[in-house]
């Protein structure tokens, strides 16, 4: 977008920046635990990913 900066209002570049905002990231609770992990990523918790243990729990 070539446009010299000062031919852009401060109303159009905002108006572009209106969609910039970050979503929320998604996430759901472990099968396993019960804690909130990031789906299709294994367990930080408990190390679990489906219905096994993949690695090792991170407390353990
Ligand atoms: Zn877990």
């Amino acid at each position: 977008m070539a446009v010299p900066k000062k031919k852009i209002s401060k109303s159009r570049r905002d108006m572009r920046r209106a969609h910039h905002a970050l979503k929320p990231e998604g996430h759901m609770e472990c099968q396993n635990c019960g804690e909130l992990k990031r789906p299709h990523h294994v367990c930080a918790q408990c190390g679990h990913y489906g219905d096994r243990e993949v690695v090792e729990a991170a407390g353990a």
